[in-house]
């Protein structure tokens, strides 16, 4: 077992009752402390400034250099998946002992006095399309029940490249996107604001360093290059996604923005949550070939709030309905040469459960419009609406340890 992962620590910080971030979390995130971004971790609310850890000398044999004292994780990033694991376990250690207690606490900030930054600086993003539910679903609306599965999908983990300068932190506001769609029954397109927009509720995992161009990264080696996970809100302009996509995929439809959650959390402190996936029928390829329980029992949840009703959730899924995990995705990523980066980005795909209450997008949801969800004031919804603000929230629970993820929340205004 991780030592920081052993569920009977416990933290001489205060760690609220249903806290997403227990002494056996330790996510790794970048806040502005003092008109200065730094790295920190949190247990409870406690933020903890690691370069202050550092300067203090809790990494002494550990980290050779502050890797903290930067702007991004991409730096910390770029070392081996053993550093990352021995500074975890040593905060760990920290926060677990009270021995050192006023020797550490000038690192401590609360967190309603940060404002958390985007993690990472993120060099590619790519987004997969690996829940087989949602694959269906938007087969059977798009095409027939019949062929709904395109003959790659059970073969291949279907992705494409997506853009990385849009993905933005939780709690920035986004604008309804513009752009071309063709109305039912028209022979020409017609330019305006986007009326079908959408939320995917996905999670993405972001990488360390990979192998020079060239090289693949063999799928017992993906998890050595994976850091940890975000949540994932990967928004889509439907109208404009319909008229746009054939025949080289989403354009614009989905890179006005992508919202994630501030809190790295690592797959180390995952690791206890792993579960079996389901059977994959026909056998995968040889490189796709894995062993042991791939999945991780990740709970999720979608709420929409406006200025008429507090959060209301519409939607329930879990990370676990993958099709394809982490592992296929990053070996079928790398497979031809490809290079990663420490702190590239991979989206799961909208993640869809297999009733319409775990449905992870309004287009499954409502079923492409058809089954407006009712709200709490009595208004109706297909899409989202001005004013609404999405929220996404996900977190892990097994034997009195919960790992969360914390929320990622946008708030969608209109045109410019
Ligand atoms: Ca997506």
């Amino acid at each position: 077992m991780i030592n920081a992962n052993n569920p009977n620590l416990k933290s001489w910080i205060d760690v609220p009752k249903l806290s997403d971030f227990p002494i056996q979390n330790i996510p790794f995130g970048i806040a502005l402390i003092s008109n200065k971004k730094v790295a920190v971790t949190r247990i409870g609310d406690t933020v903890i400034n690691l370069s202050k850890l550092y300067l203090l000398g809790a990494f002494h044999g550990i980290l050779s250099e502050n890797y903290f004292d930067k702007e991004f994780l991409n730096d910390f990033l770029k070392l081996k998946k053993s550093d990352w694991r021995s500074v975890r376990n040593k905060i760990s250690e920290i926060f677990t002992n009270n021995i050192n207690i006023n020797k550490y606490t000038s690192s401590f900030c609360e967190i309603n006095e940060v404002q958390m930054c985007m993690p990472v600086k993120v060099g590619d993003y790519t987004d997969f399309y690996s829940s087989r539910q949602h694959a269906y679903n938007v087969g059977c609306m798009f095409r027939d029940p019949e062929n709904a599965l395109l003959p790659n999908w059970l073969h291949i983990p279907v992705g494409y490249h997506g853009r990385s300068s849009s993905i933005i932190l939780s709690g920035t506001d986004i604008y309804r996107p513009k752009g071309q769609q063709l109305p039912l029954n028209a022979k020409a397109p017609v330019f305006g604001p986007c009326k079908l927009l959408d939320f995917e509720l996905e999670m993405a995992f972001i990488t360390g360093e990979g192998k020079p161009l060239g090289d693949s990264i063999s799928i017992d080696e993906a998890e050595d290059y994976i850091f940890g996970m975000v949540i994932f809100n990967d928004w889509s302009a439907r109208d404009i996604q319909k008229w746009e996509y054939v025949p080289l995929g989403p354009f614009l439809a989905k890179n006005f923005a992508s919202s994630i959650s501030a809190w790295i959390v690592t797959l180390d402190a995952l690791e206890p949550f792993r579960c079996k996936g389901e059977l994959q029928k026909p056998e995968v390829l040889p490189y796709l070939k894995f062993t042991g329980d791939k999945n991780i029992d990740i709970n999720l949840e979608v709420q929409i709030q406006s200025d008429n009703f507090s959060a209301y959730t519409v939607s329930k899924s879990n990370y676990k309905y993958m099709y394809w995990n982490m592992n296929q995705q990053l070996a079928h990523h790398t497979v031809n040469g490809c290079d990663i980066h420490a702190g590239d980005m991979m989206a799961s795909g909208t993640i869809s459960g297999n009733d319409n209450s775990a449905y992870g997008s309004m287009l499954e949801l409502s079923w492409k419009g058809t089954k407006p969800i009712l709200m709490p004031d009595g208004s109706e919804r297909k899409f989202i609406n001005d004013g609404d603000t999405v929220i996404m929230k996900a977190h892990c629970s097994k034997a009195n340890v919960r790992i969360g993820f914390g929320e990622v929340r946008t708030k969608v205004l209109s045109s410019k």
